[in-house]
């Protein structure tokens, strides 16, 4: 493949250049699902960010790992139950294929750490990252223990496998990285950077079907502006989410001494 040009993707088949090293933020992705990656991030700021080499990605297929001739990945849980349990021999030869590849060994998993804004962006702090994406009812544990993978999930809810929780998961962290987002601005002034939702936005028309922009989106003043933006963000994160409302007050009171 042309590094230059072509879109920083390898798949297992294709050896790791030893030069392999682009500078950017290296993706390791272990999935039975090869074909599901970049998908949605080959597009818009993160495709044209992998083709510029800030990111890359390499994709391994778990079910090469498999040893019989019916290449298995899963097996029965012991002590019964319902679904199959991904072989830990299997998932294991996976992740000693890719142990000279940079960067934390996470495992995509509703029982895992909430995934926030926060770890997006120590994730973004890092070489790259390993990504374990489970199938049917996840991997069996031992796996997990003896490569002490870090549990992680997107959120209070059960998805068919990691790898739509991998795309959203690398996303977040993709639109962080130097150079991957226009204005630096931008990007503080979102939701959760200070640990407010954002506050309404607004565009042309002025005037749309009789509702109209708030005046002092208008008016010039920027400083009118900050502080009706900031009063928003306030009353907003207060009555939805009164959990980052409790821990805005909390910093906001350290930080002015009381
Ligand atoms: N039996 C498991 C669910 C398995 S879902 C349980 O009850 O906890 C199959 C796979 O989808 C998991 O191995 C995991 O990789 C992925 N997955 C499902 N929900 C997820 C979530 N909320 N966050 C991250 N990954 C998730």
């Amino acid at each position: 493949m042309d590094e230059r040009s072509g879109p920083q993707v390898e798949r297992q088949s294709e050896a790791l250049s030893s030069d392999g090293a682009t500078g950017g933020w290296q993706a390791t992705v272990l999935t039975l699902f090869p074909e599901m990656f970049p998908g949605p991030l080959g597009l818009s700021l993160a495709g044209k960010a992998l083709n510029s080499g800030v990111w890359s990605l390499k994709t391994l297929d778990i079910r090469d790992f498999a040893r019989d001739k019916h290449r298995s990945v899963d097996d029965t849980p012991f002590g019964g139950g319902t679904g199959m349990v991904m072989r830990p021999d299997v998932v294991d030869a996976a992740l000693a294929a890719v142990e000279d590849r940079p960067g934390p060994r996470l495992y995509l998993s509703p029982r895992g750490r909430r995934f926030d804004q926060a770890r997006a962006k120590a994730l973004a702090a890092e070489p790259g990252a390993v990504i374990v994406c489970g199938r049917y009812e996840g991997l069996d544990e031992r796996v997990i223990a003896a490569r002490d993978l870090e549990e992680v999930s997107l959120g209070d809810f059960v998805l068919s496998g990691g790898e739509p929780a991998a795309l959203a998961m690398m996303d977040a962290v993709i639109r962080l990285l130097p150079g991957v987002m226009g204005a630096a601005d931008g990007l503080a002034e979102e939701s959760f950077e200070e640990g407010l939702l954002e506050y309404p936005l607004y565009t042309q028309p002025r005037d749309w079907n009789g509702r109209t922009v708030p005046e002092v989106l208008t008016s010039g003043h920027h400083a009118n502006v900050k502080a009706w933006r900031r009063r928003e963000a306030e009353t907003i994160t207060r009555e939805r989410r009164p959990d980052l409302w409790a821990r805005y007050c909390r910093n906001k009171d350290q930080a002015e001494g009381r």
